[in-house]
């Protein structure tokens, strides 16, 4: 008889370990608190705008590999689209400058030898003195590493390392901002074309996950909280989800994808990062001109990335914890304001919509990544995926399809011992 992975969490970090145990043979019953699949990565209707929004707005790069190999595994990769190159126009709304990064499409970062294609007013030498980032550990605080100021900080270090880590650069972790550059920026152009899932979060990286998993006889049960394990001296034993027990049979094994607060209420000896910081995502319903770029960085501003999508303009905001208690009216008011500088549109502010995602990311400072905990548990049959586990990464989309991949092996390679 074959055996069944329990996967506790449908985000993606559990649907990525029950897509490549399904793809591996295993029987996959996923089990999900909510009634909907994606967790922190999902879209909805929403009545303000009458528009189906995400509740942020994800940006990929294509050099995201285990996250590209999970796209090409549910059958979606044509979901996630960019520009040609990897370009990165940008405005900075202080001083009205306008400009293009271009990291071209090669294997190495050889734009940063072409004047032109480089952030302006740089030499080679401000990029050299960004070095440091690539070889430094884990406990290393990026503002001790490289300098934190100046016109290629501001334009192009800045951006990419707040996105990517969600705090503000200096405070976080050097080792996770050196990952973030050894996989994109030193890894040229084609590591970096940016992506988004254009037809919606839901649409391009879950629903297609859940079909596939449907389709290979997986149970998916929604509405499924899972309230605490029996356990027996090195082994899970029981699930429990309140109404109702399920056993876990010898050979059985199981994932736990929660969040951390989550994972640490059903595990309480389990150490897990404690600290988070918000994401602020802002939706408008306006039908972007045509030249308006897919993805525009803008620098100087409350908003940083603005996305134009059909008949909807998007901001995001990283590390917002400032911004959860403002007026909402007020917020929408301002951040309008930006778009209209940045984006050269004007008018009344439309109908919009705001969603703050308190908990969006773990801090990706050096103390909270020191609680990060790794795959394997006390328990030979229980193992652990999410962003905060220890993937080396930060927490995104990437390090989560990482962690369920790295889960799923423990799992098949338990059921070959
Ligand atoms: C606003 C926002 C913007 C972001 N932008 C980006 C970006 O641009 N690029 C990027 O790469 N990443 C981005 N991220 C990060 C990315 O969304 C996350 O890293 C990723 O979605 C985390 O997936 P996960 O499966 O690890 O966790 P989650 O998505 O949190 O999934 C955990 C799941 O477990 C379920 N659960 C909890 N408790 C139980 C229980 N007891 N029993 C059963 N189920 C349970 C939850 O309901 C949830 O569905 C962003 C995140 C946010 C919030």
């Amino acid at each position: 008889m074959s055996k069944t992975a329990h996967i506790i969490g449908a985000g993606i970090s559990g649907l990525s370990a029950a897509v490549r145990l399904a793809n591996a043979g295993f029987k996959v019953a996923v089990h999900e608190a909510t009634h909907q699949a994606g967790g922190r990565c999902r879209s909805y209707f929403d009545g303000a705008t009458n528009l189906t929004i995400d509740n942020g707005n994800h940006l990929l790069l294509s050099g995201n590999s285990h996250e590209r190999a999970y796209d090409r595994s549910i059958g979606t990769e044509a979901g996630l689209v960019g520009p040609e190159r990897a370009q990165f126009p940008f405005v900075d709304i202080k001083t009205g400058q306008r400009g293009q990064i271009d990291l071209g499409d090669g294997r190495l970062p050889t734009w940063v030898l072409d004047e032109s294609r480089r952030v302006p007013d740089n030499g080679l030498s401000d990029y050299l003195k960004l070095a440091p980032l690539i070889w430094a550990s884990e406990e290393t605080l990026v503002g001790k590493s490289i300098p934190c100021e100046g016109i290629l900080y501001q334009r192009l270090v800045q951006p990419l390392l707040l996105a990517a880590l969600n705090v503000d650069p200096p405070e976080g972790s050097a080792g996770l901002a050196g990952a973030v550059v050894r996989e994109t920026l030193l890894a040229g152009g084609q590591a970096c074309r940016p992506l988004i899932a254009r037809d919606g979060l839901s649409a391009v990286l879950i629903e297609p996950a859940i079909k596939l998993l449907r389709a290979k006889g997986a149970s998916i049960r929604f509405g499924h909280e899972l309230r605490e394990f029996a356990m027996s001296a090195d082994s899970v034993g029981h699930l429990k989800f309140g109404e109702d027990t399920v056993a876990v049979e010898t050979g059985d094994a199981v994932v736990i994808a929660v969040p951390p607060r989550a994972a640490s209420s059903l595990l309480p000896h389990l150490k897990t990062p404690s600290k988070f910081r918000a994401i602020v995502n802002a939706h408008f319903r306006f039908d972007p001109p045509g030249d308006m770029p897919p993805i525009l960085g803008v620098v100087g501003g409350l908003v940083e990335w603005l996305f134009a999508f059909p008949r909807r303009l998007s901001v995001t905001i990283s590390n917002a914890d400032r911004l959860v208690d403002m007026p909402r009216e007020e917020l929408a008011q301002a951040i309008w304001r930006d778009i209209c500088n940045a984006g050269g549109v004007s008018g009344e502010l439309p109908p919009w919509q705001i969603v703050r995602e308190r908990r969006a990311t773990f801090e990706a400072t050096p103390e909270q990544n020191a609680l990060r905990p790794g795959p394997a548990t006390n328990w030979k049959n229980l193992f652990l995926a999410g962003d905060w586990t220890d993937t080396g990464l930060p927490a995104t989309i990437e390090g989560s399809v990482r962690s369920g991949d790295r889960a799923a092996d423990l799992v098949l390679a338990m059921r070959r011992a």
